[in-house]
């Protein structure tokens, strides 16, 4: 079967639910993208899953939930003001908008081929805003364009209400906003978009140690949760470094246009506490950082035994949930040849991260025997708590099979006449398309084992 490409995906979004154009009625707006109903379920499942591993499955790492827009003051210290920009080139000829460093050939433009083009000037990323009635439309704060500062700024307030002994660390899930120059691929690249990040505070000395930790750690999650074969995957070292890092690594799937970048794994040293520190010469900062006049709180960590205080280092890993999504999706898109010229599109999607769990199929839509049956089976799984569950009622076996294999739902429970006789269903599996008839009493606990929940 032929490669999967961006648009087999784009449309199976469209048509199924997943996502939409935002603001579609009146034209869209470039990198804002709406997220619709099955959309919104893999969305959260695949947050679930990274908040599970992240939180619930281990005792160093505590959550939070920082505010969309922050104070201006933040973005000062932490060097975005003055830094968080792309090179901006123009075409002089076509008029065309490109970032410098994503050029096919930064000789030429990438619509036309001119090569009369503008010198790159520093393009602002951060999206500002002029709040309070007084402000009278001056920039005084700024939807924030990571989670990580607002992580950060938040240090001491996690540490004294939920202490922990290094090494440790804070994690965040939420939207981010870039005025990027040219939103691209989909939801590869978008102005608003959603991050999961997490923060893990170090003895200055155990850096490294941390740094291959979480690499590890979070690849293994990319291949056994998500379901990604390892071979798609790769590490992706970074060779010019930000002025903060002391190491950079990517983890990059394979897109049909090649490998790029869905989540990062930095080790950012002491450069972020140590921008946002009140009292900066009281400590010794390795990174080269800001004068901070303006900070209310030290951001520093005491140990208990030696008395020290000092700046922890950083190791953040920072994925794109809006990218992993399409990774995801990509990777489970199939289309199977079924023989006679046909064929049909599945989503192999782990089940855990199905946007629908199971579907309840009664056969004929007039036999209120088999709609009490299936009414019955419906809210047994509802009381799993594992998420959606679909009752079909169109009486169309085939079209709601092929539905279901589209949108990636690993079960269907079909209710039949023999239903009514001896109290059992058939199960049809997806990707196998294997059907088998089990025990009306069985379902919810075989449905909860497939879905691995
Ligand atoms: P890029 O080099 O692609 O601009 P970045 O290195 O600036 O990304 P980070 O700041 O490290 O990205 O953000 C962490 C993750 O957030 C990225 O790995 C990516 O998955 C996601 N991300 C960043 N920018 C966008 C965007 N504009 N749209 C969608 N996801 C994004």
């Amino acid at each position: 079967m032929a490669k999967t490409t961006v648009n087999d995906i784009v449309a199976l979004c469209k048509r199924r639910g997943f996502i939409f154009t935002g603001s579609e009625i009146y034209g869209g707006l470039g990198g804002a993208y709406d997220y619709g109903p099955y959309g919104v379920e893999l969305m959260r499942n695949i947050r679930n899953a990274w908040w599970n591993a992240m939180i619930y499955s281990r005792d160093d790492i505590e959550g939070l939930d920082a505010a969309l827009i922050t104070n201006r003051l933040l973005w000062k210290y932490s060097g975005h003001e003055g830094n968080f920009s792309d090179p901006l080139v123009e075409c002089k000829k076509c008029g065309a908008r490109m970032r410098q460093d994503k050029m096919r050939d930064p000789s030429k433009c990438d619509n036309c081929g001119s090569t009369d083009l503008t010198a790159p000037r520093a393009y602002q990323l951060m999206m500002g805003l002029s709040i309070g009635a007084v402000s009278d439309g001056e920039i005084n704060a700024y939807l924030r364009p990571e989670t990580a500062t607002t992580t950060y700024t938040n240090f001491k307030n996690v540490l004294d209400s939920r202490p922990h002994k290094l090494p440790f660390g804070i994690a965040q899930i939420g939207k981010a906003f870039r005025n990027e120059i040219s939103p691209r691929g989909f939801v590869f690249r978008m102005r608003e978009f959603e991050q999961a990040e997490m923060q893990y505070f170090v003895n200055p000395s155990d850096d490294e140690k941390y740094f291959d930790m979480w690499k590890e750690t979070r690849m293994a999650w990319w291949v056994n949760v998500l379901g990604i074969p390892a071979e798609k995957l790769r590490f992706m070292p970074h060779e010019k470094l930000a002025h903060y890092a002391k190491a950079a690594c990517d983890i990059e799937y394979e897109f049909p246009d090649g490998f790029d970048e869905v989540e990062g794994i930095h080790n950012r040293q002491d450069f972020d506490l140590g921008s946002h520190t009140k009292s900066q010469r009281e400590f010794k900062i390795n990174a080269s950082v800001m004068e901070n006049r303006d900070s209310t709180t030290k951001l520093a960590y005491s140990d208990a035994q030696t008395g020290d205080s000092f700046i922890p280092f950083v190791i953040e890993t920072a994925m794109g949930v809006n990218r992993a999504m399409f990774a995801v999706m990509l990777n489970a898109y199939t289309v199977e040849d079924l023989g006679d010229g046909k064929t049909r599109t599945v989503l192999k999607l782990k089940p855990w991260l199905a946007p629908v769990k199971a579907a309840v199929i009664p056969l004929a839509r007039n036999v209120p025997e088999l709609q009490t049956i299936a009414n019955n089976i419906e809210n047994d799984l509802r009381k799993l708590g594992i998420g959606r569950i679909e009752m079909e009622n169109s009486g169309n076996i085939g079209k709601n099979y092929r539905r279901h294999d589209e949108i990636g739902t690993p079960v269907c429970i079909t209710v039949d006449h023999q239903s009514m006789e001896d109290g059992t269903v058939t199960m049809r599996h997806r990707d196998s398309m294997a059907q088998e008839r089990i025990k009306i009493a069985d379902v919810p606990a075989r449905v909860r084992e497939i879905c691995g929940m």
